[in-house]
This record gives C-alpha cells, structure tokens and sequence, in this order.
C-alpha cells in the first residue's frame, strides 16, 4: 500500500480518532486488514507515519506537533491526522488556498466548535453566537508561553504572542480587529484584555480590577443596540495596557474616536439610544431618585420615544437595566471616580433628556414671523436647574443668536427649525463632550505610577476596536471616515501580508522581486495627499462661511482627478468611491457642517457660567475631540516608503474634525507603528445571531471584504503553489518516469519533470517547488495523458 493512498488516510484516521480514549490498541492495530497487508516489513507502521508526518512538519509545525502531543499523551488535545488536510489550524499551510477551501476549512471547524483559525499569523474568529467554553482560567493557563503549535488556536494565543513580544523584543504591540458589526471585535478585545491582565500579572488586584472595568464602563456610555447588534460599539476604540519593561501592567489608556452623536437625538427604525440612558433611568426609578434628577415618571423623555420604548415603564421597570445601572455605578467607584463626579455625570445625562423635551412654537408677530418661543417652560426650567444655569438665559441662547456686523453685535432670532437645531446641536456636544470627559478621567485614574512603571516609557499593547467597512442605502460623512479608516488599515494589513510572504521566499532562497499585487495606496493618497486629497479639499471648504455641501461636491469633482471618484449625476450631493471593498455612493448633505462640528458660541459661553464645576470643565477644556483621527494611525509605515513623514502644523485653534485628527494622532501613530502589528479578522456566520448556524455565501463575502482571500490572491499572483518535493515527485513523476521507477527525493529530479514538461518560471526553493496557477493545471493535464 501506498504512503499517500486514501487507503493509508483511512487507516490513519482510525488510528487516530479524535477521541483519545477509543483510540485501538497496538494488539488491536495488529488485526486489522491493512497491517495484515503490510506484515513482515519491520515496523513499517512506524515508519510511514513518521515519514507522514515529516512531511507535514515541513508544511507546518502543527501536525508533527498534534502527532507527538497524541503520542507522548500529554494532553487531550487529539484531532484526527489527515492527508487531505482536514481540520488544518493554520490555512497558510494548505496547499492551495482559494476562496472554497478557506470557507470549507471555516466550515468544519465551526462545526466542531472550533471558533478560531490561523491563517499564518492572521487569526480568524467566527463568531459562535453562544457561550463556548474555552475561555475559563485552565484554558488561559494553557495559553500562558506555550508553542502555538501546542494548542488550538485561540484569542489567547495572540495575547501571548503580543506579550512575549513586546518582553523578548522590547517593543510595543498592536493589535487590530477587524471585522463586520456584530463579528465579534468588542468581544475578542474584552478576551484580549481579559488574558493580558493575567499575563502582565499586576503586582495589585486593585489595578488589575480596574482595567477590567474600564470597557464596561465606556461601552455603556459608547454602545447601543441597533438591528444588527444589541451591544454594538458607536464609537472606535484604542485601548493601551501598559507594561514595565520587564513584562508587568501597570496601567491603561484609551482613545476614543468618532463617536456617533446622532444617535443621543434621534434613532433609525429598530434602534436605540446609547446604553447609559436607559440604565440611569431604571436605577434612579429604583432608588427614587427620578425628581431629584427631574425625569418624568410617565412618558419618555422624546429623545427616548422610540418603536421599543413608548411607555417610561418600558425601561423604567426593566430588571436587566436596573442591574446594568447597579454594575456602571460600580465600575466608576471601582476605578475611582468620586461620588460628585458620579453625581454630576447623572446630572449632565438627565440635562440631555430635558434638553430634548424643550419645545418650540412659532411667535407670529406683525415684523416677525420667524421668531420662536418655548412652549414648555417646565422642560426648559429642568435642563437649566440641572445645566446649574439660568432659565432665562438658556432660552435666550436656544431661541435667537448673535451677529456681528460692522462692530455692532445684533441679536437675531431663530425660526422654530433653527431653534430646534440648536436645541439638538447642545444635546449631542454635551453628549460627546461627557463621553471624551469620562475617556479622560479614566486615562488619569489608570496613569501608570512613576513608581510602578520604573522608568519613563515602559512598553505597552495597543487594542484596536474598530468599526468595519460601512455600506448602507445611504452613506455619510461618518460612512466616508469609517471607511478611509478601513481603507487604512487594508493598506497596512497588505504590506503585512506582503512582508509574511516575502519572508517565505527568503526562507526558501527565492527571488521575490516578481510579486506584484494591485494595493490601495492611489486611492489613500486621494484621500490624504495635501492639499489636493478629498479631506484636505474638505476642510479648506469648512473655512468658507458662504459654501455649501453643493459647492464642496464640485470641488471635489474639480479636483480629484482619479479614477476611484465620480459622481453619477452632475446635479446632486451624491459622489461615489471605490473602495478596495466595492462601490460605495456618498451623499454629502451635511458634510461641511459635520466637518466644522460647530456648537453656537452662545451656548458655549452660557455653559461656561455654570455653577458646576463638571459642566464648565466640558466647555472649557480641550478636550480630546472625537475626530477621524484613526485615519492616518498608519500614516507612519505609509509615509515612510515615500520617505516624507508627515509633519503637522494645525494647530489647536482650527477644529475641523478633519483637520484635528492629523494634529492629535501624531503621538498614537507613532507609539503604534514601531510595535510590531498582530491581526484579527473577526467574521459573522449568518445575519440572524443564530448559534450553528454558518452562512457560506456570507462568510465568503467577508474573507474577500477583510483581505483574508486578499491574501489568497496576492499568493495567486505570486507562486500560488508551493508544494513539497517529496509531494510534487509522488504526484508528477510519471510526466518524467516510468510507473516503476522510484527517483530520489530532490531538486533535481523535481526540475526533471518541470522540464520534461516544458514550463518555465517555475522556482525551486530549500524544501518546495515553487509554481505559478497555470503551471498546475498544465501539470495535471499532462499528468492525466499519462
Ligand atoms: P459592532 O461593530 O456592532 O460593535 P462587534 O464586532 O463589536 O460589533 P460584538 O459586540 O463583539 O460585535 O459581538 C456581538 C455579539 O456576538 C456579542 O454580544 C455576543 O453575544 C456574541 N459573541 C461575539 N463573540 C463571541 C464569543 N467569542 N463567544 C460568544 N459569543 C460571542
Ligand atoms: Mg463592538
């Protein structure tokens, strides 16, 4: 019998079947049909095993590894060793890897709950929609500096990759998740931290608690529920650990970006406002605390009213909030925020509420028609008592406005829609300012001590959580940053790709000048070349008072001269762009006024009055502004090749969202890009939060959106096929010899048959033969002639 032959495979995989304990006995093994046939060769058995598993040594340390972990009996990990590759941890190693065997190998693993694969240092996470229990403190011991080879691939294996790291190498870390929403990101991150907290073994409990509550605690205020996730981040995360050089966590630090403050005034259809609200409103009613914080006691607050929640009791009396309210409430204490604090930020989230409740009609007067006035003074006396501001001066603020012409100042007033903007405009910067005012809070309280750390930097791991790839019906200024973003970090992710391809090549000696790969970089520098790329062209529009969304498109038509923007009709907002991961159309309705992020400066002065010391401080400080900072995180490895780094001069003063990310992320990007990178691809089995449940189609379109079948491509117009001597000869050589002749396993005889069938182009390298697509399908044709 053959060492290749499906009857050996089967004969192995009885022999070794997934469950250890069934597994036969050496005397059992001894009747079976097939040793029978092979009796007399002295342990023949043995040896082809050996030579089986030799061979897949060399396609990947994992099978050599499964093999002597099963025989050496450490361990239950057993899987059952097959030729054709079933259940493969690491997708790298397989042969061929198209888009069909990378779902099919997803597949299988899925099945057997096996939610995570490798594809070389890529980890693949599919999300299993159920509690799997592999994240207990046995499982994370198991992790803790072990061989990947050694166990099943999992989240922890990459917090230890990251770990040992950034110790042996001395260097910072990043990691990136990726992935649609509700693939998983939040979750592998909380798992990522969770692990971290363990490997950096803080020296106190108390530090260690900390971190653990600092995703809680954003993610109540950053988070809500939409149709696709109940818990889906509205907000893009960098959270660092931060270590001593010597490996132990003494702190933590987070950067917010991009917050969707919409959300605080108005929700789609089926969705809901940010978390925290509806906590406070169930945990107040509990404590009888709703007058204090003036909340109505009977119908919701408007910016509450929506399809689920018609009826305060709705979420007033809903046990889950009330001991959500019960944890948040805990997190702050625990990680160190006062009781006042605690007090104020209460106060600040039911001043939205009221703020949403003001009312406005229209004043029809003789000269003015266009005046406004507040209908409801109840709700106006509320957010001002709250806000510690006056009544009348808030409505003043709300209902006219400031303009100055020729040095004399004149006070306009406001139509009933302009006062409602205002109204709606002070929600969501109160909102967005509490949200960066809580990030920074944190980031002081989790400051490593200069003590602990031992020495000015330490090390530190980067977890990124960001927002994936947007492409909905209609797409937005907050469409467009998500997706440069994601534009971003495709770039970063292929030169990584690129960088663990070339190392093959290097390993086996082969020139790899030939590779070639279509990448996005045109496009990014479309976006972030000064001054001509599209934000650039963005901001320089902000600056002018008189221009609209319509003359920014222009400009943009104008002046992008590329191939990946165009605009469908002449006539509207709509552009479109070519994303890496398809078409997405843009309406820029909104655009310049997202972009300036202006709130009236009669509101901001009115704040600043306030008696609370926590309002004046929202007003007052720079705080960290939610920007598309995270756009240019990878600006530094970008820039580099072209050996222009990019320098920044904006200062504080000009606060276009576009322009302040350039200007806040120098520091991040740096920290970022000299640690070494580490990626998970988090991938969603089915649109219906179904356990069991696995989607190919869906999958499939993913692998493409998240570059995992990018990689399959770049190895296509690479060698797309690097087969093992031992395993080209076995499968070719009767293209060069005779069904009898046994040649020797080398490169000689390996180039024999390339020639004989007249290909060129192919490589042969230490171990394997080197082969372009096509030179396969010539070599199975000819294989057939045979
Ligand atoms: P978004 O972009 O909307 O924030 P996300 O990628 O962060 O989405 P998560 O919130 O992490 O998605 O995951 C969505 C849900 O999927 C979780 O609430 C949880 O129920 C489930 N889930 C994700 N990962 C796991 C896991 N490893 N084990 C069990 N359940 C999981
Ligand atoms: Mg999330």
């Amino acid at each position: 019998p053959e060492l290749w032959s499906s009857e050996f495979n089967d004969f192995i995989n009885k022999c070794l079947t997934k469950d250890y304990e069934k597994r036969p006995t050496v005397s059992s093994l001894l009747q079976h049909d097939f040793i029978k046939q092979i009796e007399g060769k002295e342990n023949v058995l043995q040896r082809q095993l050996m030579e089986f598993i030799d061979v897949h040594q060399q396609m990947g340390v994992t099978e050599k590894a499964r093999f002597e972990r099963i025989h050496t009996k450490k361990g239950n990990y057993s899987k059952s060793l097959v030729s054709n590759q079933e259940d493969v941890d690491d997708l790298a190693t397989l042969e061929v890897l198209d888009e069909n065997t990378v779902t099919e190998q997803l597949q299988k693993s899925y099945a057997k709950d096996q939610i995570y694969t490798y594809v070389g240092d890529i980890l693949i996470a599919v999300n299993p929609f159920r509690n799997v229990d592999i994240y207990s403190s046995q499982h994370s011991k198991l992790y803790i500096g072990a061989k990947r080879t050694a166990n099943p691939p999992h989240i922890f294996a990459v917090a230890d990759i990251g770990y040992q790291s950034m110790v042996t190498y001395n260097s910072d870390q990043c990691i990136v998740i990726s992935g649609e929403s509700g693939a998983g990101k939040t979750q592998s991150a909380h798992l990522l931290v969770q692990q971290l907290t363990v490997l950096g073994k803080a020296n106190n409990r108390t530090l260690q608690e900390k971190i653990l509550q600092v995703n809680n605690l954003v993610e109540a205020f950053g988070n809500a529920g939409t149709i696709i996730n109940d818990n889906s981040s509205r907000f893009g995360k960098y959270l660092e650990m931060k270590f001593t050089c010597g490996g132990t966590v003494v702190g933590a630090q987070i950067s917010e970006y991009l917050l969707e403050k919409s959300r605080v005034v108005h929700q789609a259809v089926g969705e809901k406002n940010f978390h925290i609200f509806y906590y406070i409103y169930a945990g107040l009613a509990e404590k009888k605390k709703l007058a204090h914080y003036k909340l109505p006691e009977y119908r919701p607050p408007r910016y509450l009213q929506n399809d689920h929640f018609r009826i305060v009791q709705d979420f007033m009396n809903n046990s889950f909030y009330k001991s959500q309210f019960e944890l948040i409430e805990q997190c702050f204490k625990v990680i160190g925020f006062t009781l006042e604090e605690l007090g104020s930020v209460y106060s600040v989230l039911a001043a939205i509420l009221n703020v949403g409740n003001i009312e406005f009609s229209a004043v029809v007067s003789e000269h003015m028609i266009d005046k406004s006035n507040i209908s409801n003074p109840v709700a106006l006396e509320n957010c001002a008592s709250l806000l510690c501001i006056q009544a009348d001066e808030l409505q003043e603020a709300l209902t006219s406005h400031c303009v100055v012409t020729r040095g004399e100042t004149i006070i306009r007033p406001n139509t009933v829609e302009k006062a409602t903007d205002v109204r709606d405009a002070m929600a969501k910067a109160l909102y967005g300012r509490l949200f960066s005012w809580i990030v920074n809070r944190i980031n002081t309280l989790l400051k490593p001590d200069k003590h602990l750390s031992g020495s000015d930097d330490g090390l530190n791991i980067g977890i990124l959580d960001i927002f994936g790839f947007e492409n909905f019906k209609k797409n937005s200024f907050e469409q467009l940053c998500i997706n440069i973003a994601n534009e971003q970090i495709q770039f970063y992710f292929n030169q990584h790709v690129f960088a663990w391809e070339q190392n093959e090549y290097l390993y086996e000696g082969v020139d790899a000048r030939v590779i070639e790969y279509e990448d996005n970089r045109p496009l990014l520098d479309m976006f972030l070349q000064k001054p001509m790329g599209l934000l650039s062209l963005l901001d320089e529009e902000s600056r002018f008072p008189q221009a609209t969304d319509q003359t920014l498109v222009e400009k943009f038509e104008d002046n992008l001269k590329s191939k990946y923007f165009w605009r469908p009709k002449r006539v509207d907002l709509t552009f479109g762009i070519y994303h890496y991961a398809g078409k997405v159309l843009y309406n820029a309705s909104g655009f310049l006024a997202k972009n300036r992020d202006t709130l009236p400066a009669d509101i901001v002065l009115l704040l600043r009055s306030s008696e609370n010391n926590l309002i004046r401080q929202l007003v007052t400080h720079p705080l960290t502004k939610t920007g598309i900072a995270i756009v240019v995180i990878f600006l530094l490895s970008f820039s580099r090749d072209t050996g222009h780094h990019p320098r920044e001069t904006t200062s504080m003063k000009t606060q276009t969202v576009a322009s302040y990310f350039r200007y806040s992320l120098m520091d991040l990007l740096s920290k970022m890009v000299v640690g070494q990178p580490h990626f998970v691809r988090c991938i969603k089995p089915n649109n219906d939060r179904q356990a069991n449940k696995f989607d190919k189609e869906k999958v499939l379109v993913q692998l493409r959106y998240t570059g995992i079948l990018e990689t399959a491509r770049i190895r296509r117009q690479g060698y797309s096929h690097r087969i093992l001597f031992a395993n080209f000869i076995k499968r070719y050589y009767l293209i060069c010899y005779k069904t009898n002749d046994d040649p020797p396993v080398s490169p000689e005889t390996c180039a024999a048959i390339l020639e004989k069938a007249h290909l060129d182009n192919w490589v042969l390298g230490k171990t394997k033969v080197f082969l372009k697509y096509y030179h396969v399908e010539q070599l199975n044709l000819m294989r057939k002639e045979t």
